[in-house]
């Protein structure tokens, strides 16, 4: 039930050795500048580039994994930072690579990759990086920039030891007089056994008064993240900081703002849920922390043997290579399962070119945890789809298509559910909710916090000042829009900007959640159809990696997000499922 990272280096020994490589490695790359124009130099810094690959990434996830085991521990914390040292110093050595390319230029260099083809691979960022050229500075100010890169990156560093370091957990007495210890990554299960209103107003609160207390400390972070991304986008001449987000990987604005569109004037299933919650749950103020709440019960538990076969037994009609994929990526060594002191909050899956992906859970039994597990398992399957077909810098997919594997696997297992509930009143009630929540957080929700995103930027480029109450008041007005709730009636919500660490750590990045959302839904309800080559085009965006633009890659396996109206099928499904539930809760 934990790692086993003796995969990666059998031994701290091994791990020490591995390290000294990366930093060698490092150090030569550095000694190709002002070379790169002789062919025997260009092949010779990319094939070194191939080596970094190899064991740079073995030394970054082996730290990084390490650590995360326990944040508490400060030896895995230095190390992990020495490392961080590392891929800094390798930014500052190869800050020549892109400006010398670039002066080169794309014909010579397209030579020279027609000539090798052993640096073939390295074609598809040379084809990114002369689209980026006109973003990139002349040799001098980018390696000025680098210098700064470190410094620019400081807000995340801040943000997790606030968050997590430094995080002291509130103890909670419950209404059975038991005292127990709330944590970030309990609260929720809490809530969701809580049966009064003031209970669950106590845990919620010992959880976001934290944000409260240091909310000054979280807005003078995030000013430090917004800075960094608006001096970035103007060094590099974009015209806003979403430009520069979404120009790397050609995603047109049109899609970000279609979704956001689509999203907020469509927001009337959202509230005609909400009353049915309301109205089923009995209560008299509904609050954001209700959410957690079953309109169903059960105590079911689900043991982590019981969620594998589970997931298993959901996938059994696709083809033996899906289910080999699913079975390697859930393997005994690679799953780490339980919630541990100091332990990292959450879950995720880690993957390196050619390396057998991690998952980190923090299993606690419950329904959710099992859709956790298939969900996190769909991220490992597509690294391992693709580490098949690519060369290794190709496979790393962009985030963009990153959460289509893990959706679909979620959307398959409820289908599953559905069809071998034997259709229980109790039952059926369970999973149309967990089918509602899924579009109300991954797509409604993540659309709100992208539009904050938005609105937190557009702060800082229009000079405005970024406090705990400005980034409060964006809060507040869009919980009113989306869900007709006053978050200030509630102790501590409105400083949900601060609990929400993707806004630190990759600023626009949860939009990715919904269009995900919507393009996997779409690609699994071709499959669902029966529409004929649907699963193998799907298979085909899983292979394919990161070899091409992804809405091209979307495009090519069946859906275009450039068109509204992937989004609209979102919401239209969201109305037939809360229409499914007004019937059944009829019943
Ligand atoms: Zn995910």
């Amino acid at each position: 039930m934990k790692w086993d990272l003796s995969y990666l280096f059998p031994s701290l020994e091994a791990y020490e050795k591995g390290y000294k490589e990366t930093l060698a490695i490092i150090q030569s790359l550095a000694t190709f500048k002002g070379k790169l124009h002789i062919e025997e130099k260009f092949k010779e810094y990319f094939a070194l580039q191939k080596e970094f690959q190899k064991i740079g990434l073995r030394v970054y996830q082996y730290a990084m994994l390490k650590s995360d085991l326990n944040k508490k521990d400060t030896v895995d914390a230095s190390r992990l930072q020495l490392v961080q040292i590392a891929y800094h110093k390798l930014q500052e050595a190869t800050s020549f690579e892109e400006p010398e390319l670039i002066a080169i230029g794309k014909d010579q260099i397209m030579e020279f990759v027609e000539r090798n083809p052993e640096i073939k691979e390295f074609k598809f960022g040379f084809e990114k990086l002369f689209l980026r050229q006109k973003h990139i500075l002349d040799d001098k100010s980018e390696a000025l920039l680098a210098n700064f890169n470190s410094l620019a990156q400081s807000g995340r560093e801040l943000y997790s030891s606030l968050s997590v370091a430094d995080i002291e957990n509130q103890d909670v007495m419950l209404d059975s007089g038991e005292i127990v210890q709330i944590s970030n990554s309990n609260y929720r299960a809490y809530i969701q056994k809580s049966a009064s209103p003031e209970e669950r107003k106590d845990i919620f609160e010992a959880v976001f008064s934290y944000y409260e207390v240091h909310k000054h400390t979280y807005a003078n972070i995030y000013k430090t993240v917004l800075e960094a991304d608006y001096a970035l986008m103007k060094a590099r001449k974009y015209e806003t900081c979403l430009d520069s987000y979404l120009f790397n990987n050609q995603i047109p604005t049109a899609v970000f703002h279609n979704l956001a569109q689509v999203a907020r004037t469509h927001t009337e299933p959202i509230k005609r849920y909400l009353k049915i919650r309301q109205e089923v749950l009995g209560l008299s103020e509904y609050h954001t922390y209700d959410r957690f709440l079953d309109l169903a019960h059960s105590d079911k538990e689900y043991e982590f043997e019981d969620a594998k076969k589970l997931f298993f037994e959901s996938i059994k009609n696709f083809p033996d290579t899906f289910q080999k994929k699913a079975k390697t990526a859930t393997e005994k060594g690679f799953v780490d399962v339980y919630e541990a002191p100091g332990k990292r909050t959450g879950a995720y899956s880690s993957s390196m070119p050619d390396l057998h992906p991690y998952i980190l859970l923090n299993y606690s039994k419950t329904l959710a945890d099992v859709f956790t597990l298939a969900h996190e398992a769909g991220h490992s399957m597509h690294s391992l789809y693709a580490s098949e077909k690519q060369p290794s810098t190709l496979q790393d997919y962009t985030i963009f298509v990153a959460e289509v594997a893990s959706t679909f696997n979620e959307h398959n297992l409820l289908d599953h559910f559905i069809h071998n509930s034997n259709a229980l009143k109790e039952e059926k009630i369970m999973l149309l909710q967990r089918a509602i929540d899924d579009i109300m957080s991954t797509f409604y929700r993540q659309t709100l916090f992208a539009i904050y995103e938005l609105e937190a930027h557009k702060l800082i480029e229009s000079g405005q000042p970024i406090t705990a109450d400005n980034l409060s008041k964006i809060m507040i007005d869009l919980y009113q829009e989306f869900y007709d709730l006053d978050i200030t009636k509630e102790g501590f919500k409105q400083y949900v900007w601060a609990y929400i660490p993707h806004f630190f750590y990759t600023p626009y990045y949860v939009y990715q959640y919904a269009t995900s959302f919507a393009a996997s839904l779409k690609l699994y309800e071709d499959v669902k159809n029966n529409i004929p080559g649907a699963f193998d085009r799907y298979q085909g965006l899983l292979s394919s990696g990161g070899s091409d633009f992804p809405v091209k890659q979307l495009i090519d396996a069946g859906v275009d997000l450039t068109n509204e109206a992937a989004f609209v099928a979102v919401v239209n499904r969201m109305k037939e499922l809360v229409d499914q539930l007004e019937v059944v809760l009829k019943e």
